[in-house]
């Protein structure tokens, strides 16, 4: 028989799973009951929309057996099953995109703790076994096939007619060595309780053959006159279904502990951690369906980027029909997992359909007032776990503002909150608008990249000087998402490195004016210098112990800029800016000195804006030719 080859992806996720050093291999059991779990539930969802499919409910099962002399662990379902050509694909490639996700990991950094975060699929198997044979037959097929493989060289695939519905998969068991039981899986108790640690919510019976010992009839008790029998014990096989298969969030809440859920969690999702918040509501009345949602105390690697899928498990009447239904959480609170249950739902109902169901709708408007009046509830009672929770997620939520053209702005405005230049650490706009001062009648903001490098910009350093509470906004959806609140509480947002930012008295402002006025000349000289590259040129009040700054003009920010100009996709634009220069400081009094001084004023001009963009923290743009003319001065 020809060997087939597996495709270059897969062999290197199964070289991987081979020489894996991975301490919980045990994970392997997990992977195949969910296989064929998923199997079982595949075909009774087809039997449901076809009244040709003739199965019970009540026939389907998992069965599991050790054989401790062939060294062989199997485990059976009566599912599905697969034909030729589905074993040919679904065996010799990668479909799911967990495990490429994982070998992707892998191999950037060979952390094999990871493991247990992904679905790795039934190529786990071979951490575990030195040989794999799978026997399957397809339902209403008319043969069935065997597929075996020894590893990563290859696998063949022949025709079995003997094969029974549903697919069998036999592990061949590898020999212990000296880090490593794999005898631990040959044994019954052994794999009874990786049962109920991994699988124990789902759906189908798993059954296996368990040996007890127990007491031999008419031994251990008194005979008629009284005299002992000794005891005499007898090893019986019997059928033991090893989970409890009756979902979680079917329970009652007052009947579950805390550690049942975040046990739940742990392995339904694959974290390492406990969810930050649990969600269990029941809901009767327009809509009923049962939903568990966890809150992830840590944000998934690869949240933050297209890879990651939103949605919410979609079961109707303990059947799962999507695995993730993005329709049922808002694209802000994407973070949430979890399971949905309705009955209301049916089966046989498509994807597309779904999108457009109006029960759907109801239960997501249900669900997302109950994630954010949970995130408030926590904002309340743990504020330390929320700003842990909004260091991890914040950004989503942030976006979720903007993304809406402020038409979200009323549920999140309240979840948001910035670095307070005051508390320096988070705030909420609440808390802000709370303290502000009698005369202040907007709300103060910085853009910057950092923290840090806000509190070092000159304009900061003055308001915080007056004594009024900044909010530092480091993250480039931040000014877009104030842009879309526009007022909190009626107090608009004004970032204070901008023109309509004036703090001055109106006599201050009058000075200035004189102050501009009278070095004209001076002014006009350096803007010319500078042409389009800058709107204006003058003299402020606002700067303190700096010499200069960039003040943005208009609309678009100079963090805007930046922020817009890193998307791959779009036009470049570019933030309208003035150069302000500090009024008080001696090198003013140098400036208006060099009236008339045409070229010492061109290369002033160089040097002066080359500061402030750095200062604003934006590149040079000519930099060999500043560092000549500092080199000239010097
Ligand atoms: P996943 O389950 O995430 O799709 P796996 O590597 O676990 O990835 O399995 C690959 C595919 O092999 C499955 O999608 C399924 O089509 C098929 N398969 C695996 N086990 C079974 C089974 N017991 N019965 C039917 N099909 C199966
Ligand atoms: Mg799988």
């Amino acid at each position: 028989m020809a060997k087939r080859k597996f495709k270059a992806e897969s062999k290197k996720l199964l070289d991987m799973m081979i020489n894996s050093i991975y301490t919980h291999k045990e994970i392997f059991l997990r992977e195949l009951i969910s296989n064929a779990s998923d199997a079982i539930d595949k075909l009774y969802y087809r039997a449901l929309g076809d009244d040709s499919v003739k199965v019970t409910r009540e026939d389907f099962a998992i069965w599991l057996k050790v054989d401790k002399e062939s060294r062989t662990l199997t485990v059976t379902d009566n599912g599905i099953g697969m034909d030729e050509e589905e074993l040919e694909s679904n065996l010799g490639t990668i479909a799911k995109s967990g495990s490429l996700d994982f070998k992707q990991k892998m191999e950037e950094n060979d952390e094999v703790d990871i493991i247990g975060q992904f679905g790795v699929g039934f190529y786990s198997a071979f951490m575990v076994s030195d040989k794999v044979v799978v026997n399957t037959k397809p339902y209403g097929g008319k043969t069935g096939w065997t597929w075996t493989s020894e590893g990563a060289d290859g696998y063949t695939i022949s025709e079995n007619p003997e094969a029974a519905q549903g697919t069998e998969i036999i592990l061949h068991i590898k020999e212990d060595t000296e880090d490593e039981k794999y005898e631990d899986y040959l044994n019954q108790y052994q794999i009874s309780s990786l049962v109920k640690k991994y699988s124990d919510y789902i759906g189908w019976p798993i059954k296996m053959e368990m040996e007890t010992s127990r007491l031999k009839e008419g031994t251990g008790v008194e005979d008629e006159k009284g005299e002992q029998i000794p005891p005499e014990y007898e090893t019986v096989s019997e059928e033991r279904t090893l989970n409890s298969m009756v979902p979680l969030w079917r329970k009652n809440k007052s009947e579950i502990e805390e550690e049942e859920y975040n046990s739940y969690y742990k392995e339904k999702f694959y974290d390492f951690t406990d969810p930050a918040a649990v969600i269990h509501t029941k809901a009767e009345g327009m809509v009923s369906y049962d939903a568990l949602l966890f809150v992830p105390q840590k944000a998934p690697f690869n949240y933050y980027s297209k890879e990651y899928e939103r949605g919410l498990a979609l079961y109707t009447n303990g059947v799962m029909i999507m695995e993730k239904c993005p329709d049922l959480v808002p694209e802000y609170f994407s973070f949430v997992r979890g399971v949905v249950d309705s009955s209301d739902l049916s089966l046989n109902i498509s994807r597309e359909l779904l999108q457009h169901d109006r029960q759907l709708k109801l239960i997501e408007k249900n669900i997302e007032k109950k994630i954010s009046n949970e995130l408030m509830k926590m904002q309340k009672d743990d504020r330390e776990k929320y700003e842990k929770f909004f260091e991890e997620f914040g950004m989503q939520i942030k976006f979720g503002v903007y993304d809406g053209y402020g038409m979200n702005k009323d549920k999140l405005q309240d979840l948001v909150m910035f670095y307070s230049s005051l508390e320096q650490k988070l705030v909420t706009l609440k808390e802000y608008v709370l303290r502000m001062k009698p005369d202040q009648d907007k709300i103060y903001y910085a853009t910057g990249e950092t923290t840090a490098m806000i509190d070092a910009l000159p304009q900061v350093d003055a308001v915080k000087d007056k004594g009024y509470e900044i909010l530092y906004m480091t993250d480039a959806v931040d000014e877009f998402a104030v842009m879309a609140i526009h007022e909190y509480e009626e107090k608009g947002f004004v970032n204070i490195c901008s023109d309509s930012f004036d703090m001055g008295t109106e006599e201050e402002k009058e000075e200035l004016k004189k102050v501009n006025e009278e070095a004209g000349d001076v002014l006009k000289a350096i803007k010319e210098a500078l042409g389009d590259r800058v709107q204006e040129v003058r003299f402020t009040n606002k700067l303190k112990n700096y010499p200069v700054c960039l003040t943005s003009e208009g609309e678009l920010s100079i963090e805007m800029e930046k922020a817009l100009n890193a998307m791959p996709t779009g036009e470049k634009v570019k933030a309208q800016v003035s150069l302000d220069i500090n009024a008080e400081h001696p090198l003013a009094e140098k400036l208006r000195n060099l009236s008339g001084n045409e070229q010492k004023l061109k290369d002033y001009a160089e040097i002066l804006y080359a500061q402030a963009r750095m200062i604003a923290g934006l590149s040079v743009e000519n930099p060999a030719e500043l560092s000549n003319l500092i080199c000239n001065l010097m």
